[in-house]
């Protein structure tokens, strides 16, 4: 544990050359995370065959593949065929390096009791994940269950190795996970089969249920129902807009509830809820 603490103040004393590097290699994942978002959802398998390019299907060549850069020198067309490439994966690592600098400066300002390693891993895992569901569930109106389990495993993992602060309550954080997950089930559960009842439609996929059972497990018990109020808003206000914009009625719900779980975590994190219960 000595050397984390070293790690961590090696980081701290370099803080501008560790945020470009983080940022890039958060813009790697970014680059990982366009390849899943591509393949899961055709039944591809994500580790083979190496990156081709979708049309020509030619292998990439490695300096093809370096994110950010390939895409800017290339001006977004396959240096084979000059297909255009879609901008979604520019904007998915430029996204997610940003994501990754985001929680490299959290881990060196805010104390070791609030947001050390485990932490920073797990805000990764959920924002690395949440990015891959909301992409996947948007475009597809699919919740992929192989990334859930994938981040729940890594998530649990990470629990018991000893995650510390668990974003509003400390009390004893793996029973709190459980049942975080638990009642985001449980709850959505209901929804659906009163939705199901009444309304004689699908007022809500089994995938969301899933999904706010996940969210469960990294935002705890207390979590699930300021996702379900933030994600309601959301919701709202986009919900309209997609079926304005898209004239479908169907929105698909797994981005909002990601939303939601993220306007929770930094007002936790933030200390917004304490400020406003106890002053
Ligand atoms: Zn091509």
């Amino acid at each position: 544990m000595e050397n984390i603490e070293f790690y961590h103040q090696l980081l701290k004393d370099h803080e501008i050359i560790f945020s470009f590097i983080f940022f890039y290699i958060g813009s790697i994942w970014g680059s990982f995370i366009n390849v899943v978002v591509y393949r899961l959802p055709e039944g591809l398998s994500i580790i083979y065959p190496p990156s081709f390019c979708p049309v020509c299907k030619r292998k990439l060549k490695w300096y093809n593949n370096i994110p950010i850069f390939s895409y800017i020198f290339q001006r977004g067309r396959c240096s084979f065929c000059g297909a255009k490439i879609p901008i979604r994966y520019l904007f998915i690592e430029l996204f997610t390096g940003f994501y990754t600098l985001v929680g490299f400066i959290l881990y060196i300002k805010l104390p070791d009791y609030q947001f050390g390693l485990w932490e920073f891993l797990s805000f990764l895992t959920i924002g690395y994940t949440g990015i891959i569901i909301s992409y996947i569930d948007f475009k597809y109106k699919l919740i992929p269950l192989q990334v859930l389990l994938v981040g729940s495993i890594i998530q649990i993992i990470l629990l018991f190795i000893g995650l510390k602060f668990y974003i509003w309550i400390l009390s004893p954080i793996i029973l709190d996970a459980l049942l975080g997950a638990f009642l985001g089930f449980f709850i959505l559960w209901i929804v659906r089969l009163l939705g199901n009842r009444f309304f004689k439609k699908e007022a809500m996929g089994e995938g969301d249920l899933y999904l706010l059972g996940y969210l469960g497990l990294f935002g705890g018990i207390f979590s699930i129902t300021f996702i379900l109020l933030y994600s309601s808003f959301l919701a709202i206000i986009f919900g309209l807009l997609y079926m304005k914009y898209k004239g479908d009625k169907e929105i698909p719900y797994g981005p909002f509830l990601v939303g939601g779980f993220f306007i929770h975590y930094f007002m936790a994190l933030t200390g917004t809820y304490y400020a406003f219960l106890f002053n």
